[in-house]
């Protein structure tokens, strides 16, 4: 059956919801009918704009400037949400950094640190406040974003990949902590997605197709299409789904390289 809004009135956060595919999975909570908190810690301009957008659809949003790194701005932002709407069913942990490419040997150890920081620790930090929620009211889904280096190493990226590896890890973690409280928690793992965090490797039509031999699917995705299966995950039809990742990579997992043969 389908449902015309299978979230209505759930009351969503989305980390890093101002750009990228936070931004449309933003958009895709809020079609599917839920309130979304649009947290950023950058670019005001793009969170405030989001919001004026959704308004003008009659959804409701709000935005909240907070670094996930920090355990107070997390629980003020958290606190935000019990005071606007009196709690959270949905948190999407999306926000994330690439880093920079060096090799491990080479590597600024500031920048190493940073990319963990954002990437496992802010999520850990979300996701406490969350289930802290969550595990006592009985209900709730964290979607979190991690990446197809999940499980591809990316040379020049060891904290980057390092950092999708333990989210996996944390999603099971979660999920096994808490699936028989009435919650869940999944993982999707984007393979190339065209945002801005990649664009110079998809804006550089040499370095583009050179990324398309390593999907199967011979395209960069969309970012609606990691948004929509945030929203289905999020919805109760995805109601026996935890702890498990959904790649949504053109098939990007799938050793390419042995299309024609060993
Ligand atoms: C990275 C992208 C990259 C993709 C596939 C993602 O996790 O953020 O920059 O294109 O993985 O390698």
């Amino acid at each position: 059956m389908v449902i015309e809004r299978p979230l209505e009135g759930r009351r969503a956060i989305v980390t890093g919801g101002n750009t990228g595919i936070g931004a449309a999975t933003v958009r895709a909570l809020a079609a599917a009918g839920a309130r979304v908190m649009i947290n950023y810690v950058e670019d005001e301009d793009q969170a405030l704009a989001l919001v004026g957008d959704l308004e003008g659809d009659n959804n409701e949003a709000r935005a909240f400037k907070a670094d996930i790194t920090d355990e107070a701005q997390v629980s003020a932002m958290f606190e935000a949400m019990d005071k606007a709407w009196g709690g959270v069913d949905i948190l999407v942990n999306n926000a994330g950094i690439e880093g920079d490419r060096e090799h491990t040997w080479e590597c600024d150890v500031p920048t190493w640190r940073k990319v963990i920081e954002v990437n496992i620790f802010g999520s850990f930090l979300c996701s406490r406040a969350a289930l802290a929620r969550m595990v006592p009211a009985g209900q709730g889904v964290i979607v979190v974003v991690t990446s197809v280096h999940e499980v591809i190493p990316w040379s020049g990226y060891s904290a980057y990949t390092t950092s999708k590896a333990g989210l996996a890890m944390l999603v099971k973690t979660m999920a096994q902590e808490t699936a028989d409280c009435g919650v869940r928690v999944v993982a999707v793992a984007p393979g190339a997605i065209k945002t801005e965090i990649n664009e110079k490797v998809w804006g550089d039509p040499e370095a583009a197709a050179d990324l398309c031999t390593k999907i199967p699917a011979r395209r960069i995705g969309r970012p609606e299409e990691v948004a929509d299966v945030v929203a289905f995950l999020a919805s109760d039809t995805a109601s026996y789904i935890t702890g498990s990742t959904v790649y949504i990579d053109g098939g990007m997992v799938l050793y390419p390289t042995f299309i024609h043969g060993g």
